[in-house]
């Protein structure tokens, strides 16, 4: 057990409470606590993203951090309301506010109470303190929380089904948004920053960029028929649609994410049964073409050594695509708890994986250069571990700073899928190739 962390392999909390609240129509994110955790956070979305990203912030001092943040608060709401007039105002709280034990519910009470002639903003709340948990649990912990703070349940509208996305990018929720939509279903995205962080440039400004999901889609929650649920390597209790199961019945389908065959299949068998319609032909041909793929490319793939790191969603649903391909996982290393991953080691595929949980960039950077690897599959982050050990990295996840094109990057779905293998299959196929004479024609 180390005594530091040095170059974490997860961020903080709030950030996860950002990206889920540019999910939100016209809303906007005030972090409760000093400038510099806004700043940071909007840093890491804007390098990723490539899209302006405003954060509010109740700026602490010192004289706030001893005496409380109730007014600082209290004014960067109403200094909000001024310059984005939106309707729904997201608070996360950050490291400093929770040590100190600012109670947030009530002070968005003393807002209500001095402020009773307002019917907007609407104010939610998460508490996302990052001694507590990561980005991936704070984006998780903030659906969960919205959700619960807006949902309500009249009459059950049978073509309608609630989609709790993961850190998906931008133009993967478009697909999931088609798939679900060519089932004959009437998806809620939430959270749906296809359009704020993905968005067309503009003639006139927006002090709020379009798009996300709306109050009333998110109040109609409650009204859906099922809900899908990407949280699957989390607990029950950041899973917004469990929350439903509890309150409303509303059946909770916790999928992985769609990645590979096996993966792909579950989520669209799923959308099979709440529809009681056959898979589209679209998808059956973009299946076969997948499987074809694997074969052409088997003979360059078998027992090649992998290494997958990231957020435990996406690495479960990486490695386990790739145990489809030939490709050996020998190393799947999460920033996330402990017990994230290792439901990998119930496949036999895995019996030899490596598995590093809570792990930091150098416990993995330790772990490449002592053992044999092939090929890095993760965030950009892991480009010193593949300078230092000469090992290709194809960039997947978040963040992705060093290259154009994160927000579109578009891994899930058979066809997504398909995306991913071709990079892989290629990278390995240039190594192959690097390694060779120059006068090689065909491999
Ligand atoms: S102090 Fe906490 S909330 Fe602020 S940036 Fe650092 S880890 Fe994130």
């Amino acid at each position: 057990m180390k005594d530091v962390t040095k170059n974490a392999c997860h961020l903080c909390a709030p950030l996860g409470a950002s990206l889920v609240y540019k999910g939100i129509k016209n809303c906007v994110t005030i972090l409760h606590g000093s400038q510099g955790c806004a700043t940071y956070i909007r840093r890491y979305m804007i390098g990723h993203y490539r899209e302006p990203v405003d954060i509010a912030s109740s700026s602490f001092t010192e004289h706030t951090a001893v005496f409380g943040g109730q007014e600082n608060l209290l004014k960067s709401i109403e200094n909000v309301i001024q310059t984005y007039d939106p309707d729904i105002i997201g608070i996360a709280t950050t490291c400093l506010s929770e040590t100190i034990g600012d109670d947030i519910s009530m002070i968005i009470k003393e807002y209500q109470k001095r402020n009773m002639e307002r019917t907007r903003p609407v104010i939610l709340y998460t508490s996302t303190p990052s001694y507590r948990g990561t980005h991936v649990t704070g984006f998780f912990k903030t659906i969960h929380d919205v959700v619960t703070q807006t949902s309500k349940q009249a009459v059950t509208n049978a073509g309608q089904i609630n989609i709790f996305n993961g850190l998906f990018s931008p133009a993967e929720i478009r697909v999931i948004r088609t798939i679900v939509s060519d089932f004959s279903l009437f998806p809620v995205i939430f959270p749906d920053y296809s359009d704020t962080l993905d968005g067309g440039s503009w003639n006139q400004y927006h002090p709020v960029p379009p798009g996300g999901t709306s109050l009333k889609k998110l109040s109609s929650c409650g009204n859906s028929a099922a809900s899908i649920d990407f949280s699957f390597c989390q607990k029950d209790e950041l899973s917004a649609g469990m929350f439903l199961k509890e309150k409303f019945d509303i059946p909770c389908f916790k999928n992985a994410y769609p990645i590979g065959i096996e993966l792909c299949d579950n989520f669209f068998k799923t959308l099979s049964t709440l529809s009681q319609k056959p898979v589209p032909e679209i998808y059956t041909q973009q299946r076969e073409r997948l499987i074809d793929a694997y074969v052409d490319s088997h003979k360059y793939l078998y027992g090649q050594k992998a290494v997958v790191f990231g957020e435990e969603n996406l690495v479960y649903s990486i490695c386990t695509f790739l145990a489809e391909t030939g490709i050996n996982v020998v190393c799947a290393a999460t920033g996330g708890p402990a017990g994230s991953i290792s439901g990998l080691k119930l496949n036999d595929y895995f019996n030899q994986t490596s598995i590093l949980e809570d792990c930091d960039y150098e416990d993995i950077e330790e772990w490449v250069i002592h053992n044999e690897t092939d090929i890095l599959i993760g965030s950009s982050r892991g480009n010193k571990i593949a300078k230092l050990s000469g090992k290709p990295l194809i960039r997947c996840g978040f963040p992705i700073h060093d290259r154009i094109g994160a927000s579109r990057q578009e891994f899930l779905g058979y066809n997504g899928t398909h995306n991913l293998f071709d990079q892989i299959t290629n990278t390995i196929i240039e190594r192959m190739q690097n390694s060779m004479p120059a006068n090689y024609a065909t491999m």
